[in-house]
């Protein structure tokens, strides 16, 4: 069976591996402090691709990006403010050909996740669903028909984390108000902590996190028990969107505070409650492949015509 490389860009790590199928072979991960970019991380991630590529033949490179990309032409074409802004326009297609000697594909990382856990995760045999990834942002993607929504420029359906679902809402990266990424993500939380009414346990965390958030409220501790369900409540709204938006029988919450015991059953209660569907309301239900999704999609994304995008 064909082996990639693969790389997975996100929030707060670039991840990279060797895969084969449906299987990692060989995985490394580069950690950073946001906000950074892409000349910072670059050295690193061709040092540890040099290393998984070895000896074996493997037939292209993928990345998947946190931003939106132009996946005819290989390039990063807008990301928001703070995040990778120098990897717009960089040319990774003649990069991953000068220094790895590889053909590459590069595609948006929601996208990718639900790439890959339809071909080898949760969503294997479903023709029409949406994914919602929870963490530093929101990103979302959508299939329909067993075919990936991509639209006119690429943007279509991954733009999930900036619908409005608060339309007095802050502003959001994105330059749009009361995104749910605005309203609830790891770069949301200090804004969300310093409204709280009275000090807590969260304002004594250096750097809170989504994870700190669910493990404080099930202490019992009051501002976290407010900003978890101020997050779930935005999460459950932009989930229930992108229902009505794409039609889907699953939606599939991705990232790390997926794991969280409250987090599915909120959105699913939430989507059993709101939406308007012909037939059964959709299924919600967790990623099956973790952080390896958006890695394992190489091979689908490899075997995917690209001349149809
Ligand atoms: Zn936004």
């Amino acid at each position: 069976m064909t082996a990639y490389l693969a790389v997975d860009v996100g929030g707060s790590h670039v991840a990279c591996a060797r895969v084969r199928g449906g299987i990692v072979e060989n995985r490394r991960e580069i950690r950073f402090a946001a906000p950074t970019s892409l000349a910072a991380v670059m050295p690193g991630l061709e040092a540890h691709l040099a290393i998984l590529r070895g000896r074996e033949p493997v037939a292209g490179v993928s990345i998947a990006f946190p931003g939106l990309v132009d996946p005819r032409s290989g390039r990063v074409a807008s990301t928001p403010a703070g995040k990778f802004e120098d990897a717009v326009g960089f040319d990774f297609t003649g990069w991953a050909r000068e220094r790895l000697g590889l053909a590459l594909r590069l595609e948006v990382d929601g996208r990718m996740a639900l790439l890959g856990e339809h071909r080898f995760g949760a969503l294997r045999g479903v023709d029409d669903a949406v994914l919602l990834s929870l963490g530093t942002g929101i990103g979302s993607a959508a299939l329909m028909r067993g075919a990936m929504v991509r639209g006119r420029s690429g943007q279509a359906s991954v733009l999930g984390g900036h619908l409005t679902v608060e339309i007095d809402g802050p502003t959001c990266l994105c330059g749009n108000l009361g995104c749910a990424e605005a309203l609830a993500s790891s770069w949301a939380l200090p804004r969300l902590i310093a409204a709280l009414p009275g000090r807590g346990a969260l304002h004594d965390l250096a750097a809170p996190d989504l994870k700190a958030v669910f493990d404080l409220a099930r202490d019992g501790d009051a501002g976290a028990r407010a900003v978890r369900a101020a997050c779930l409540a935005a999460w459950a709204a932009a989930a229930l969107n992108l229902v009505h938006a794409y039609d889907a029988t699953r939606v599939l919450v991705t990232g790390g505070v997926a794991a969280a015991e409250e987090v599915v059953p909120f959105i699913q209660a939430h989507v059993r409650r709101h939406a308007w569907c012909l037939g059964e309301p959709p299924l919600v239900l967790r990623g099956a492949l973790g952080a390896d999704a958006a890695l394992l999609a190489a091979t689908p994304l490899w075997e995917s015509d690209r001349d149809q995008l």
